[in-house]
């Protein structure tokens, strides 16, 4: 009865690099039993819900959470409930009418999508990416054709600089009548405060891990054991075991570049320097759909999507290895690592381990912030502790 064809998912990537683009007229069937169709998330659900319901909505929402926590399913489940039209509101989304389909494939006349890098993509010559923004968000001010109202979608709202912002508030200061905008941000502390204050927030979080598990099992038809070690190293995050569930190369690369960053514990600075493309490499080729055309030439925004998965599977190793350490080895979720992990634990001083961790989370940031991903990985491999003997 779960037969959704649940075709996008918040990429672990922290990009939309993976994710496939949905043409119009993506079949999708949709189960007739209304309600949300994503996982857990009950506290965003029922705010919208009530709101939808009692014709309460503010303007503007702001989905916010984690990459990888399941944004766009959310979202998904948010636009149906925005364009059914079922004449009951406390059944919405129905998930059978017409708006409830278009709203889920996205291709609904009156929903609009747009981003900061579709903005930096669809430049004019010579214009700006503010420029770009603000003719974008113009053309955004149109009346609805079918539905009450225009839904404007902004993903990864909080990468936009700080002039597109601004242009982005000066339409938030003046809503049309029949417009909404929903605002999706992995950080939202990189919006403007004056963003944020006219934004109804809805927090994406990890689900507990026996409710992933058992989505997995029911909606990713896995076995139960591997359901519950995609549930540990995904970290409760929905939109990360799916992914994962979808794609074992994902597994398997995050476990070889985890054992390629614990070898390097004991090596010196050229070893660190010459393992940075080799991580790279492989993982942008699982960052990107098809190989870029000139073979030399990944694009800056696949590097740094590469740039970024590397990071959050070293962030997780060293918790993983900060648990070991604190002697609760049955937290660490890397069970296939657990030998290496414990050695090395063992063998790290936990003030260093956290000085790494939080230099990693600095990382991170700086490059969700453009920057050059060879050089934020070098500065990672020298932030990571050596282990002698
Ligand atoms: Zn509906």
């Amino acid at each position: 009865m779960h037969e959704v064809c649940h075709r996008k998912t918040d990429s672990p990537l922290g990009g939309t690099l993976a994710s496939a683009p949905i043409d119009s007229d993506t079949v999708i069937e949709v189960t007739a039993q209304p309600g949300f169709l994503g996982l857990g998330q009950p506290t965003a659900r029922a705010i919208a819900t009530r709101a939808a319901v009692g014709g309460r909505l503010q303007r503007t929402l702001l989905v916010h959470g984690p990459a990888g926590a399941g944004k766009d399913a959310f979202v998904d489940d948010l636009l149906g409930l925005l364009f059914c039209t079922d004449a009951e509101g406390s059944r919405r989304p129905c998930n059978a009418c017409r708006g409830c389909r278009l709203a889920r494939a996205r291709s609904h006349p009156d929903l609009v999508i747009g981003s900061p890098e579709r903005w930096r993509e669809e430049r004019a010559q010579g214009e700006s990416i503010v420029g770009a923004a603000r003719r974008w968000l113009l053309n955004t001010a149109g009346a609805p054709v079918a539905a009450e109202r225009r839904v404007i979608v902004i993903e990864h709202a909080d990468l936009a600089n700080e002039q597109a912002q601004n242009v982005l508030l000066k339409v938030l200061e003046e809503p049309g009548e029949r417009h909404m905008f929903v605002l999706v941000a992995d950080e939202p502390s990189r919006l403007l405060p004056t963003i944020r204050s006219r934004a109804q927030p809805l927090r994406i979080g990890p689900v507990p891990r026996d409710e992933l598990v058992a989505w997995l099992v029911d909606r990713e038809r896995l076995p139960a054991d591997q359901a519950d070690a995609l549930a540990r190293i995904s970290g409760g995050l929905s939109g990360t075991a799916v992914s994962f569930a979808r794609d074992a190369r994902l597994v398997d690369w995050r476990r070889t570049a985890q054992q390629q960053l614990l070898d390097l514990l004991s090596r010196g600075t050229a070893d660190r320097f010459g393992a940075v493309r080799d991580l790279l490499d492989a993982a942008a080729s699982l960052a990107l759909e098809a190989p870029p055309a000139d073979d030399d030439q990944l694009s800056s925004a696949a590097q740094r999507a590469a740039a970024l998965m590397v990071v959050d599977a070293w962030l997780d190793l060293g918790r993983d290895l900060l648990v070991v350490r604190a002697g609760r080895p049955a937290f660490a979720p890397s069970r296939e690592l657990l030998s290496g992990v414990e050695a090395a634990a063992g063998r790290i001083g936990q003030a260093e381990l956290m000085r790494c961790m939080r230099r990693l989370e600095q990382i991170r940031d700086a490059l969700l912030q453009n920057a050059a991903p060879r050089l934020a990985m070098e500065v990672a491999m020298l932030a990571w502790p050596s282990v002698h003997g």
